[in-house]
Order: structure tokens, then C-alpha cells, then sequence
């Protein structure tokens, strides 16, 4: 069992931490806004810490779950911050969503202080958080990998060391690259089944069975039928991860006309005031448009 410490108890943090104490492992966690904390250490007996640097004192390995590249910045550096609390040979396990340059540069700071770093976003969703099913994607080196790992076996299901530092990153890049293409042509079945006047459950329940079917037809189908919007992955994260994709694709030179085209699309629900609706509200576009 394991020495750990969570910061971040958003969405997705809440339920991984609590993972971590329903397997055995000792937990410390930190949250910005403290009373967070303090009701999760209530409810699974964890302890509540005042900083990120409390919660990652004698910890041998530190989870981190935020938003985006200088939210992590800010709960790692500085007096208050994790590395300042870490130990020699712990481990920073980076869950957030977040750039490759980002996790080379923490693999740097970590590195320079004899500590270690793994870039580790996730794939799942609220409810892959929740049921601890979670899709692992990590960048980093083999020896705190293959110590990390068992511990994230907690809310992990698939859990795959991809290269060094950044290629967990690089390798959510290319989930989300894949999802926001097929969301917009899933988007666009649905508004046409709907105007052509069909049974939409009916459509699903065969269309699933065939080429066409995806996890957002099994997922979403339904709730973009019902217009339904008001839980999942928020559109606001999804342009942040997009942003992160394309200024990538700019560096390296790979062509991603329809992730760029519907990044724009997501920016027209968010001027609808849908940045916290889920990914699949793209269909509003269509039938409101
Ligand atoms: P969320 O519910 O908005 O939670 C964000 C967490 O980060 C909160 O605990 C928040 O603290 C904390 N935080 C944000 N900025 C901070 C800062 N500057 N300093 C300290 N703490 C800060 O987000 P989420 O849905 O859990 O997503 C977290 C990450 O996972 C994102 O990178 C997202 O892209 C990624 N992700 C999300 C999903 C999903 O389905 N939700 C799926 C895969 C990946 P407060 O409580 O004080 O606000």
C-alpha cells in the first residue's frame, strides 16, 4: 500500500482519490477551494490539507488533476507548491489534460531535484472516474512507471507507458483529435435522422450493431435526441484540449482541417452559453442554427 497525495478535487479528482483510499492507500489531499477537501475527507477519511506542498510531504507518490497548463504550474512551483513538498525519489503523477512541452518541463524540474515526473491524462469521462475504468496514457521513464502503475490500478483500466516525457500528452491529443471529428458527423446523423422523419431508437439500435457504431453513439445518441446537455465532458475543456492539438499540429506539421473546423464549431456553443454542456451539444448547431 502506498503513501499518496491527490490535488485536485474537481470532477474527475473526487472520485480518483477516493479510489485510492477503497484500495488501501493512505491519502492527503489538496483542494483550492478548501471546504472540497474537507467534505472528501469526510466522506472516505482521507486527510484535508491547507497547500499542495502539505499534502505531497511524505508522500511517495503525488497525483495532480487540475485544468489546464498554469493551473499546474500553480499548484507544482513555489513555497507552498508539490515539488517543494516531495521527496527525493517520489513521484509527480500529472493527470490534467495538459501540453507536452508542459510535461518535458516538469519531468526537467522534477529531474533536477532528483524526483520523478510521469505525464498521465485520462480518457473515460465522469463516469470512467467514477467506476474507476479509466484509460491511462503515460509519458515518462520505465522504473517510477512500473511503481505508479499498481497504484493507479485504482481508477485504472487500461494503463499503457507510451514513451518519455510528453508522449502521454501526445497520445491524448490523438484521442481528442479522433473524438471531435466523429462527434460532429454524429452530430449531423442525428439532426438528419430527426428531419427525415425516422424512429430515431429504432436507427440506433441498428446502426450501433454496424460500421458505424462508437462509444459517443452508445453514449450519446440518446441525450442528443432529447436534447439533453447539462452533465459529461465540458465543452469549455474540449476547446482548451483542441487549442493544445493544433498548436502542436502547427509544430509538427500535421494537417487537421476538421479538428480545426470543428474547434470553431464548439466556439459557436459556447456563444450560445454552452461552454459547461457537454461535447455532444455540437448537434445544437444544427437543429437551432
Ligand atoms: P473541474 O471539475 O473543473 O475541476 C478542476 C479542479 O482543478 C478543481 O479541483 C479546481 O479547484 C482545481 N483547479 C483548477 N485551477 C486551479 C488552480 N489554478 N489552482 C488550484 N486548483 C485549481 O475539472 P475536471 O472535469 O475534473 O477536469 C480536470 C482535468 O481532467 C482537465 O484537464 C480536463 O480536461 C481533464 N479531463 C476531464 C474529463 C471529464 O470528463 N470531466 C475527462 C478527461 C479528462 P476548485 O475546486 O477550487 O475550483
Amino acid at each position: 500500500m502506498a503513501r499518496t497525495a491527490f490535488v485536485g478535487l474537481g470532477v474527475m479528482g473526487y472520485p480518483m482519490a477516493g479510489h485510492l483510499v477503497k484500495h488501501g492507500h493512505e491519502v492527503a489531499v489538496f483542494n483550492r477551494t478548501f471546504a472540497k477537501a474537507e467534505a472528501w475527507a469526510a466522506e472516505y477519511g482521507g486527510r484535508a490539507c491547507r497547500t499542495p506542498r502539505e499534502a505531497a510531504e511524505g508522500a511517495e507518490i503525488v497525483f495532480c488533476m487540475v485544468g489546464d497548463d498554469p493551473d499546474v504550474r500553480s499548484v507544482v512551483y513555489g513555497a507552498d507548491g508539490i515539488l517543494a513538498g516531495m521527496a527525493t525519489n517520489a513521484i509527480l503523477v500529472d493527470h490534467t489534460t495538459a501540453s507536452a512541452d508542459l510535461a518535458r518541463e516538469l519531468a526537467q524540474a522534477c529531474s533536477a531535484e532528483g524526483k520523478h515526473f510521469i505525464d498521465a491524462p485520462v480518457s473515460g469521462g465522469q463516469a470512467g472516474a467514477v467506476n474507476g475504468v479509466l484509460t491511462i496514457m503515460c509519458g515518462g521513464a520505465e522504473e517510477p512507471f512500473a511503481r505508479a502503475e499498481p497504484v493507479m490500478r485504482a481508477y485504472g483500466r487500461q494503463i499503457t507507458l507510451i514513451g518519455g516525457p510528453g508522449a502521454g500528452q501526445l497520445t491524448k491529443m490523438v484521442n481528442q483529435i479522433c473524438i471531435a471529428g466523429l462527434v460532429q458527423a454524429l452530430a449531423e446523423a442525428v439532426n438528419f435522422a430527426i428531419r427525415a422523419g425516422l424512429d430515431t431508437d429504432k436507427v440506433l439500435a441498428t446502426i450501433s450493431k454496424g460500421a458505424a457504431q462508437s462509444w459517443q453513439m452508445e453514449n450519446r445518441w440518446k441525450t442528443m435526441v432529447e436534447d439533453k446537455f447539462d452533465f459529461g465532458f465540458a465543452v469549455d475543456w474540449m476547446r482548451k484540449d483542441l487549442r493544445i492539438a493544433l498548436e502542436e499540429a502547427r509544430r509538427n506539421g500535421a494537417p487537421l482541417p476538421i479538428t480545426a473546423a470543428v474547434d470553431q464549431l464548439y466556439r459557436l456553443v459556447q456563444m450560445k452559453g454552452g461552454g459547461r454542456w457537454d461535447t455532444s451539444s455540437l448537434i445544437k448547431n444544427l437543429r437551432e442554427g
